[in-house]
């Protein structure tokens, strides 16, 4: 298998190398070159996660990296959960479930994906003798998730930058009190927007790129998207006919995930996307005109975006995997903020997709009218997901499967404030506000961060 940039002008590159590159040299990202048919023949219906997840991913790793390493990778990455099922699904009633993506380290489903990718990081440089800097900015969640999945990695470091004094004490201490050599912490006297400024800076700087191995793990990483293709065929397998699935998104990598599974051969007749007031999907949706408008902050903050990158994949194959026309299409909408996509191609992801959004409101009403009727607490990301597959499902014969992608309790003030109920963090964290923290605080300034990262990261010593 070999990967192209949606952008057609990037050489063509092997699993490993786009795992490491992220992003395509011609601002693309990099997809499959084709669409391998979905192998499960002789797993029976008891398989575990883990060898679902082998056998759904070995194709699109074939070749680079050896079978039982493979193996062994995913193993341990899973390991990490603390269900049995690594992503269980949940029933409420009326044909809707949840699968719970939040049982990982970080109770979040970054987790799902992260802990994969660590280790094939981990397990790539390592054979090719080299070492990487990973960094991150982080308005809360991602930080945490990238920690875990490169804490004690030895081909590793990570460093997180988060804006001092404005992530929640819950969010800082799951980054500042994991305990390893390879984990820097910096607090930047500024805010979030400043952090990605900083990030974006620090990979403008070939030399020092070059110098610290600078790496990302972010949302356009393939191998992310890879690997959360797994539990859309896990629960339609579970449930055992086809199944619709709805999903919070965001950067649409997730649901990006199950339109792969779908087109690989895992019946899903439909996929719904749930947005919050950021609703530039929506929109896109129902008028075929992809328009940003400014960031609205929600209390389902991880989708609180303004251009969803993975969107850019399913333009591809929009664009019937015509690099030069997505190049194009891009290009218009960086310069006008503005992009059409055009009726007959609309129309056929209407196949597929439908879309609904929902206001702060109408989140905590769905948290609480769940409640009401099931006694399960749910996220407010969750939550747009379950109001979005209500709102949306098209056939009540089907069972709907909304992505539960993130623990109640990871968002307490906003479920308490819908339910009256304040949800617990599970027993493994209990002691998270006692732990000892490391981070440091520095000025909002690249030279600081730079000099920081040359004498903390083992890649600069
Ligand atoms: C990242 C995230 C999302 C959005 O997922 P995308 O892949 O960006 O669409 C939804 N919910 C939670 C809790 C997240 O952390």
């Amino acid at each position: 298998m070999r990967y192209v940039s949606t952008r057609g002008a990037a050489p063509s590159l092997g699993f490993t190398d786009v795992l490491l590159r992220g992003l395509a040299d011609d601002g693309g990202l990099y997809v499959p070159d084709r669409r391998p048919t979905q192998d499960l023949a002789g797993l029976d219906s008891g398989a575990s996660y883990v060898d679902v997840a082998v056998r759904v991913m070995w194709p699109y790793v074939a070749g680079t990296i050896d079978r039982d390493a493979f193996e062994a990778i995913v193993t341990e990455a899973y390991a990490t959960f603390r269900d049995p099922a690594v992503v269980p699904l949940r029933d409420l009633g009326d044909g809707h479930w949840l699968a719970e993506l939040f049982h990982g380290p970080t109770l979040a489903f970054k987790d799902v994906a992260l802990q994969l990718v660590g280790r094939l990081f981990d397990h790539e440089l390592t054979r090719r003798g080299e070492r990487a800097t990973i960094v991150v900015a982080t308005s809360g969640d991602t930080g945490s998730a990238a920690i875990e999945g490169c804490r004690g990695r030895s081909s590793l470091d990570i460093v997180v930058l988060h804006p001092h004094g404005r992530v929640s004490d819950v969010q800082r201490r799951q980054m500042t009190t994991v305990d390893e050599p390879n984990v820097h912490n910096i607090a930047v006297e500024g805010t979030f927007d400043d952090c990605q400024a900083l990030v974006k800076a620090l990979f403008a700087d070939h030399a020092f790129r070059d110098r610290v191995g600078l790496s990302a793990m972010n949302s356009i990483n393939w191998a992310r998207v890879m690997a959360q293709i797994v539990y859309y065929v896990t629960a339609q397998r579970t449930l055992g006919g086809p199944a619709a699935f709805s999903v919070p998104t965001g950067n649409f990598g997730n649901i990006l995930a199950g339109w792969f599974a779908r087109t690989t051969g895992t019946p899903i007749p439909q996929l719904v996307m749930g947005s919050n007031s950021n609703d530039i999907l929506t929109r896109w949706a129902a008028t075929g005109v992809m328009e940003t408008t400014g960031v609205h902050p929600t209390i389902s903050p991880s989708m609180d975006i303004q251009v969803s990158s993975n969107v850019e994949r399913l333009l591809y194959e929009l664009y019937e995997r015509d690099g030069r026309a997505v190049a194009d299409a891009m290009a218009t909408f960086a310069d006008s903020g503005r992009l059409d996509v055009g009726v007959d191609r609309m129309a056929q992801m209407a196949e597929v997709f439908d879309a609904a959004a929902f206001d702060d409101d109408a989140t905590r009403a769905e948290i609480r009218r769940t409640h009401d009727a099931t006694g399960v607490l749910i996220d407010p990301h969750t939550a747009v997901g379950l109001a979005a597959a209500r709102r949306c499902r098209r056939d009540p014969g089907l069972p709907m499967v909304t992505l539960a992608t993130a623990h109640p309790a990871k968002f307490p003030d906003a479920v308490e404030a819908a339910t009256g109920v304040r949800p617990p963090l599970p027993d493994f964290l209990d002691d998270l506000l006692e732990r000892n923290e490391r981070f440091d605080v520095l000025a909002n300034d690249l030279e600081a961060v730079r000099a920081h990262i040359l004498t903390h990261s083992n890649v600069g010593a």
